[in-house]
């Protein structure tokens, strides 16, 4: 991947959020478990959906593949890149947008992690009743991709039925 392309990144999330450097980009390049393991092109880590946005309207002009990735805990590699791909790693956007008591719901931005909502909503007198294992580290974005069950499914259902609304960034359709 060119050097270019790399800076065109650099220009929109800042120089020390691409990583491109072998130690810098191994974390992110294998899973949870050590199963699989890949390489990428470079680590991305946006701070907000522009600059996502950005990101990927980049990557597609340039026909490279990108791989979204949150706190990497997923257990079937799908957050781990294959060759060569972008990793848009979601973690810096963890913030609570809003809470809404009275409508028991809450906006969060992708990267917060599982853990942080639970908190979130207790601080609120309310119940976030997605759990599971990984929560300390384990992000919306990825509970949801994921459609995560949990300890409490049974009662509550999957991610997906505890969602009532998504900012999605779509990657242009490439012509
Ligand atoms: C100890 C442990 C216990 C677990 N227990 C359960 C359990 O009880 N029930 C259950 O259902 N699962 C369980 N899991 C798996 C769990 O679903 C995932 O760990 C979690 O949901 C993934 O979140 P993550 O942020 O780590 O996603 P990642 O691992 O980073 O990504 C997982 C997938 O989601 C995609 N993705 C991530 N973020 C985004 C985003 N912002 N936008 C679009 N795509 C995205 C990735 O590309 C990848 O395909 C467990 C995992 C561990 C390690």
């Amino acid at each position: 991947m060119s050097a270019d392309f790399h800076d065109r990144l650099r220009a929109v999330v800042g120089a020390s959020r691409v990583l491109t450097g072998a130690a810098d980009l191994a974390p992110y390049c294998t899973d949870w478990r050590g199963r699989y393991t890949g390489k990428a092109s470079c680590v991305v880590l946006p701070g907000t959906t522009d600059e996502v946005a950005a990101v990927v309207r980049i990557c597609a002009e340039a026909g490279t593949p990108i791989v979204p990735q949150g706190g990497n805990t997923g257990l079937c590699g799908g957050a781990t890149p294959i060759g060569g791909e972008v990793v848009i790693n979601l973690r810096r956007m963890n913030r609570i947008r809003g809470i809404d008591a009275d409508n028991n719901s809450i906006t969060v931005e992708a990267g917060c992690t599982l853990h942080a909502v639970q908190e979130a909503a207790t601080a609120a007198d309310r119940l976030f009743p997605l759990s599971l294992a990984a929560e300390g580290s384990a992000t919306i974005g990825g509970n949801l991709a994921t459609n995560a069950g949990g300890v409490q499914v049974l009662r509550y259902g999957n991610a997906r039925e505890l969602t009532l609304g998504l900012e999605v960034v779509a990657r242009p359709a490439q012509g």
